[in-house]
């Protein structure tokens, strides 16, 4: 059995991608520090596969330990890297931790790989390189714009970090997955988001305004030059988004890669906006959303949507959930989750 990697494996995209690798017959080891994540997560996968993942709480962004964790597992294949810092807002607040901790564990596990001869991974990172391109849908060669956020940065960043290391480094393979918005959970309810506080995202947001902890939805806009006039996004559910991540694995271990830095939009294809999104979760849940318009938030951007085609023809991978089914899924998390606190 092939054994997996995973940083940043208890958090959102991580677990659910740990899931769909224990599914797809991997071996998986997960480090994560725990910063925005809890170890009851463990529970969750084991109760969906049956098995539960090794763990290690270690900070990918010290040298030491990541090397330490390394140097005892010199049987692993391949590393999916998500562990990061990724609340927009609090980067701009907090620019020196976020490029601390986003950059150094990224050059911690590649320094580590090359040092203890790993040859693959799988990074995530985010239609955020991409700003307000000018035209629309995006595609990998729609010229990356500056980020708007530190956040931003250090996705731009670790690309290129990627890259210039990959024109040295022929013998490993790096590749970059760039998501556009993951949403929902797992349809088990046994995993999901867990926002820290008052979340930022749209759909926590929303599920806890319909759960009675928040007031009220506000709409961030409704003067985008866009049908209805708020603004649009791709919004990837989280359980395809994480199906990616073993297609990009089994085809760096395959040898089926064309480069040896690759990157890849991972979106539905479809832009959907934020009026649209609320339609469809009353008509996926039969509840009703309290909403209001407000301003537009700052540093939002219009309108971003991916051209799939090279994830589709290339890595053979494609988003299948309905819109309806994800939201409805986010939903019985929510519910999940106040079940949990009771
Ligand atoms: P998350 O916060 O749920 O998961 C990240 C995990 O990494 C957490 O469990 C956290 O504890 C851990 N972590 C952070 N810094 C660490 C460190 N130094 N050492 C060890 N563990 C550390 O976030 P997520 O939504 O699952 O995102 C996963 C990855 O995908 C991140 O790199 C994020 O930037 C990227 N991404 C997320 C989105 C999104 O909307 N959720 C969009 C694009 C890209
Ligand atoms: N949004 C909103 N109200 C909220 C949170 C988000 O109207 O409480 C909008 C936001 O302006 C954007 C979309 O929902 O147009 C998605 O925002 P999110 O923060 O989830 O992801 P982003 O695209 O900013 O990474």
């Amino acid at each position: 059995m092939k054994k997996i990697f995973v940083t940043g494996g208890t958090g959102y995209i991580g677990s659910h991608t740990v899931v769909e690798l224990q599914q797809s017959g991997f071996e998986v080891i997960i480090a994560d520090n725990l910063c925005n994540s809890n170890i009851g997560v463990l529970d969750g996968i084991e109760q969906i596969t049956g098995i539960r993942p090794a763990f290690e709480q270690i900070d990918l962004a010290d040298e030491k330990q990541t090397r330490d964790f390394f140097s005892r597992h010199r049987d692993v294949e391949a590393v999916i890297h998500f562990a990061a810092l990724k609340a927009v807002g609090e980067s701009v607040q907090k620019p020196l931790e976020y490029y601390r901790n986003n950059l150094n564990s990224l050059m911690n596990v590649i320094g580590c790989m090359r040092e203890y001869g790993i040859r693959n991974l799988v990074f995530s990172s985010s239609c955020t390189v991409y700003g307000q391109a000018d035209v629309l849908p995006v595609t990998e060669t729609t010229p990356r714009k500056q980020a708007e956020s530190p956040y931003g940065n250090t996705k731009a960043m670790c690309e290129d970090i990627m890259r210039d290391v990959a024109k040295v480094e022929k013998g490993m393979n790096l590749l970059a997955l760039r998501y556009f918005n993951p949403i929902g959970a797992h349809p088990s309810a046994c995993i999901g988001e867990l926002p820290n506080g008052v979340p930022n995202n749209l759909i926590p947001y929303l599920t806890q305004t319909v759960a009675g902890i928040r007031e009220q939805l506000s709409v961030f806009g409704d003067d985008y030059n866009t049908p209805d006039g708020s603004a649009i996004r791709d919004y990837i559910d989280v359980v395809d988004l994480a199906r990616a991540h073993v297609v990009a694995i089994r085809r760096l271990l395959e040898g089926k890669n064309k480069a040896n830095y690759e990157y890849f939009n991972i979106g539905t294809g479809r832009g959907v906006s934020v009026l649209e999104l609320i339609q469809a979760f009353e008509r996926a849940t039969g509840e009703k959303v309290n909403y209001r318009i407000t301003g537009r938030r700052a540093g939002d951007i219009e309108k971003v949507w991916a051209d799939t085609t090279l994830a589709n023809t290339e890595l053979g991978w494609k988003a299948v959930v309905p819109l309806e089914e994800t939201l409805a899924n986010a939903w019985r998390w929510q519910q999940h989750l106040g079940k949990m606190k009771k």
